[in-house]
């Protein structure tokens, strides 16, 4: 009876670009520590990448359609981005709630801030790279983006990590296994929190 009366909730990952985020996200997708796991697709303004899936990584729209969704009421949070649109369609996230699921949300941390607003029960997980330094080796050994965007994403960093500690989990990604397994203990201890039950009296 416990089972089938739980509540779901949001967990919300920001980092500065390079630390990581996707990966451990990705990872922790795949082990699925606890049961009901999905992933958030945002929406875009900005161009595919090459390999990126419409749909998949991403519902990659004009910035006329975006506006027009967003006048429509259709996003839970949105945020300008290094130079484009991003925002959280709301279907998914209400459908993920009244299912009990556990939907994870890769934002930023302006769309973070409105998350947690709109829905208190959410948890907020910060991943930090172990130092600029390690940030920017990263940015470059990813060889996504060209040179003037790895400058403009380390330019924003310092901005981005003043805000972990608004966070309810700072997860420092140094060690890839110990950060994917620090984030599996946190799904797992949030999955459990008496609050995550329905009709479970509380005093
Ligand atoms: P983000 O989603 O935060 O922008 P990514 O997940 O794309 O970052 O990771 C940035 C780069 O760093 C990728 O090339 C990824 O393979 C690498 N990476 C991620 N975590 C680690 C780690 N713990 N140690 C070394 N390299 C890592
Ligand atoms: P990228 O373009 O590299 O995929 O993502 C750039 C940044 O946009 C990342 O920090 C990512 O977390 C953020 N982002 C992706 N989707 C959303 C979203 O729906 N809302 C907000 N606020 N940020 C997003």
């Amino acid at each position: 009876m416990f089972e089938r009366s739980r509540r779901g909730f949001l967990v919300v990952f920001s980092a500065p670009s390079g630390a990581g985020k996707s990966t451990i996200v990705r990872e922790v997708l795949r082990r699925r520590p606890v049961p009901g796991m999905g992933l958030s697709v945002s929406a875009t303004t900005r161009p595919k990448r090459p390999g990126e899936v419409e749909g998949r990584d991403y519902y990659f729209l004009s910035e006329e359609e975006f506006r027009e969704r967003m006048g429509r009421g259709e996003f839970v949070e949105w945020a300008k981005v290094h130079g484009h649109l991003y925002g959280t369609p709301k279907k998914a996230v209400e459908e993920a709630l009244e299912e009990g699921k556990v939907l994870l949300l890769e934002i930023d941390v302006q769309g973070a801030r409105q998350v947690r607003r709109t829905f208190p029960d959410s948890v907020l997980v910060f991943v930090a790279p172990p130092s600029l330094e390690v940030l920017e080796e990263r940015l470059r050994a990813r060889g996504r983006d060209p040179e003037e965007e790895v400058r403009r994403r380390l330019e924003a960093a310092p901005r981005e990590l003043s805000e972990a500690g608004s966070y309810n989990y700072i997860v420092v990604n140094g060690d890839l296994e110990e950060a994917v397994r620090a984030v599996e203990a946190i799904l797992i201890a949030e999955y459990h929190r008496a609050r995550r039950f329905k009709g479970v009296s509380m005093r």
